[in-house]
């Protein structure tokens, strides 16, 4: 028994020595370098609160310096080489920032003073508005910093708690960007650590191949340490219409008419388009005034999905003339781009900052409640124009009606193709429109994999129907599905690790290569 215990004793220190010292670091960094049991936590869990992978250490950078310290060190290293995650605010929903047995990079600890230092305003009317930002900076403080100035980025996600590299890595998309473009497209210029510990400047025009690779690169090729963001001068208010449809043929029409005013008539077209699903009676009707809720629930039961479009358009109200344009310009958007039930128009009048940090005050109120830090089985798609109505079908009748899938959040709103910019590692579907959809799901622990298993046959259903969607902010499971996610990009995506990252050492957790 004696001899039994002293084993036991000793696998356990062995597997101590192994999560916590299989590294050498380098020692200059010492300072920074942390692997204390609850900086080791909170480098092991995400948004996502499904994956949880331990590293073995976290680094907190005070400059750009350390990072390439701790890149080059590992690129450099003649024994085994560890791995290295950056880590913006971990609202990836899979695991996708951390980093199994290597290094997580807090990039926000390069925000230490927390007082804007690395929000850089320049430029001017002639050649145009920009920010240098410091990619570990969050989107809201960009636009607070910006604003201060009259100026304001021009593509969004719909929640605004993301770092500028966190969103760069993947595509940044929203209601803007069948306008605007996804954020990918909206930087002119970037530094970035490579895999082999090299800090480049890039952009289109120099070290291009770089530049175009690390945009929706999802952290495969470098860590953004800086972004050019553009910018423009910011309107002041947003009038913003949410539109009732209990037919899903004139809802996408409408959405499609909408989004098409752009190239008909740039003065009239919405500034932002986005769609939502309501398929509960009794859950996500609170955007509505509560004498309203009771019929809107019972139209719900009648056919059992109403989906509703958002639209809105910017305006200055710093002049009654803007006032009246912007209601001349959405009456005109009624009239001419929408078929809708004039009936179920609801409209708000709100500020530029609050229309764009919106979701903030949900967070808020979940916080409150003890449901945001829960799990989130999310699915994100990009679904071919073409047969949207099969997916409407298909996933929102057969898959979630049925099978009472009924109380998540479900967005979809289409996008252009030709407002993505194809030299860069994002991909979208082959068709020049095509749909945004998210499953937002909110789980218990004990719950969330009957959600996976929902989102499992969404995709089969897919594969099998032949609607070749593509996957956004997702993980595969094997390289083989990466392979398939990336089509003819797959090459090009290969040839760039090789050469920005040949050791393979960048955000693991995507476990592309890894
Ligand atoms: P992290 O989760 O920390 O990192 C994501 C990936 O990027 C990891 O692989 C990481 O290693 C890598 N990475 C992080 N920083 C850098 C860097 N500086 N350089 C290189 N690689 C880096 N997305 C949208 O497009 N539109 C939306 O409307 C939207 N809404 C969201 C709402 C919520 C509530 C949440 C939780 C997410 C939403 N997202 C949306 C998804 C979000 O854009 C991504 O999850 C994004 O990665 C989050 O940024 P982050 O700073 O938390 O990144």
């Amino acid at each position: 028994m004696a001899v039994n215990i002293q084993v036991f004793i000793y696998f356990i220190l062995i597997s101590i020595r192994i999560s916590t010292r299989a590294i050498s670091l380098p020692a200059e960094l010492s300072d920074g370098i942390h692997s204390d049991p609850d900086v080791i936590k909170a480098a092991s869990t995400d948004y996502g609160h499904i994956i949880s992978v331990k590293p073995a250490a976290v680094l907190s950078p005070s400059s750009v310096d350390d990072i390439k310290t701790l890149i080059s060190f590992s690129f450099n290293s003649n024994s085994t080489p560890y791995t290295v995650a950056a880590k913006g605010n971990a609202h990836s929903v899979w695991g996708q920032a951390m980093a199994a047995g290597g290094v997580v990079v807090d990039m926000l600890s390069l925000n230490k003073n927390g007082n804007g230092s690395r929000i850089v305003i320049a430029g001017n009317k002639s050649s145009g508005f920009y920010a240098d930002v410091g990619s570990e900076q969050l989107w809201i403080d960009v636009l607070n910093a910006t604003l201060k100035q009259g100026l304001s980025p021009v593509s969004w996600t719909d929640y605004l708690y993301l770092t500028v590299g966190g969103t760069l890595s993947n595509a940044g998309i929203s209601g803007q960007t069948h306008r605007r473009g996804p954020q990918i497209t909206n930087v002119k210029e970037l530094d970035v650590v490579t895999g082999k510990g090299d800090l480049v400047t890039c952009s289109p025009q120099q070290n291009s191949e770089l530049f175009f690779a690390v945009l929706g690169g999802l952290g495969q090729f470098g860590i953004i340490t800086r972004a050019r963001i553009v910018l423009e001068p910011a309107k002041k208010r947003v009038k913003w219409l949410r539109i009732l449809y209990n037919d899903f043929a004139a809802f996408s029409k409408d959405q499609e008419n909408l989004i098409a005013v752009g190239g008909a008539s740039y003065q009239n077209a919405p500034d932002y388009v986005e769609g939502q699903l309501l398929m509960d009676p009794n859950t996500n009707l609170e955007f509505l005034p509560p004498p309203d809720r009771p019929k809107i629930s019972s139209l719900i039961k009648q056919y059992g999905i109403i989906y509703f479009i958002e639209v809105a358009k910017y305006y200055d109200y710093s002049s009654p003339r803007a006032n009246n344009t912007v209601d001349k310009e959405l009456k005109w958007l009624l009239k001419n781009a929408m078929s809708f039930n004039p009936g179920y128009v609801y409209q708000a009048d709100v500020t530029y900052l609050d229309f764009l940090n919106r979701v903030h005050p949900s967070e808020l109120a979940l916080r409150e409640r003890g449901l945001w830090e829960v799990p989130h089985p999310w699915l994100n798609l990009f679904i071919p124009k073409s047969r949207i109505f099969d997916f409407n079908n298909g996933v929102f009748r057969d898959i979630l009606l049925k099978n009472n899938f009924t109380s998540s959040l479900i967005l979809l709103y289409p996008a252009f193709r030709n407002k993505w910019d194809d030299r860069m590692s994002a991909v979208i579907p082959d068709e020049d429109v095509f749909y945004i959809a998210g499953f937002l799901d909110s789980s218990g622990y004990d719950n969330w994999q009957v959600f996976v298993n929902k989102n499992d046959e969404i995709l089969h259903f897919c594969d099998s129907a032949g609607i070749k969607v593509k996957q956004y902010l997702g993980h595969h499971e094997s390289k083989e599905e990466w392979i398939n996610h990336f089509g003819s990009k797959w090459n090009t995506f290969q040839q760039r690790k090789a050469q920005f990252d040949p050791k393979m050492l960048l955000s693991p957790g995507q476990k592309i290569f890894n």
